[in-house]
């Protein structure tokens, strides 16, 4: 019984003592807040000074980063701009040569007896364009054609002409070649512009070595025309 009796009051007292404990912890834990609070301040806007340079120093990471892949993304640009403007630069020669359509028929020469040039070597006026160049020299169709004649004798024009070769163009235009050495096309072949088509000679009636080179209006002897003012109307001045 007296445990029974006892028993409250310890119970009480030790309610009590539990509750100025609450209190004491209440009021220790209300200034420790305080405390904490006030200090804590500092802290904290230090905290956020640190959480906003952080925030900030990643922006700028961010930023650089974009600025980076913008470079990078301007520079594939300029690179992309570069090639196309190279590739459009390199097309060009061959769409100018293509859109011309006629070439010299011998890349280095000397101009030596000129169209409707009197003299003792012609029976009437010279009827084409002499280019002097060694013998063996690259002779090229001058336009694009199907070659006509081709062989001794003038390949049939004569044997003033020594071995020739005849093109026929579009439009009523032929070209000729004369004197040559060596013959490397035939009768009905076709020719590209600038396509080796002989190989220069003395041949025939001939002072020297040269390629005599007409423009004709029928593949025959007697229509020539002048060959330096046709090529010139054809973008080729030589
Ligand atoms: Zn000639």
């Amino acid at each position: 019984m007296s445990k029974r009796v006892m028993n409250p009051a310890v119970r009480t007292t030790a309610v009590v003592l539990a509750t100025a404990g609450l209190g004491a912890t209440l009021v220790a834990g209300a200034g420790s807040a305080f405390a904490a609070e006030s200090k804590a301040a500092p802290v904290a806007g230090t905290a956020a000074a640190a959480v906003a340079a952080q925030a900030e120093t990643q922006a700028k990471v961010a930023q650089a980063k974009v600025a980076q892949v913008k470079a990078a993304k301007a520079k594939a640009v300029k690179a992309a701009q570069v090639k196309a403007a190279a590739k459009k630069a390199a097309a060009k020669p061959v769409a100018a040569k293509k859109a011309k359509g006629w070439v010299k028929p011998v890349a280095s020469y000397a101009l030596s007896a000129s169209f409707n040039q009197g003299g003792a070597m012609w029976a009437h006026k010279h009827s084409g364009q002499d280019f002097a160049v060694p013998v063996g020299t690259t002779v090229k169709a001058a336009g694009a054609g199907t070659v006509v004649k081709a062989g001794p004798n003038g390949g049939g024009d004569g044997p003033a002409y020594g071995n020739a070769i005849v093109v026929k163009h579009a439009n009523g235009t032929y070209s000729q070649y004369a004197h040559l050495s060596k013959i490397k096309v035939h009768v009905g072949q076709k020719v590209a512009a600038g396509q080796k088509i002989a190989l220069s000679g003395n041949t025939g009636n001939s002072s020297g070595p040269h390629l005599h080179f007409e423009i004709r209006t029928t593949p025959n002897y007697g229509s020539a025309i002048n060959p330096a003012a046709f090529l010139r109307t054809h973008g080729v001045s030589i």
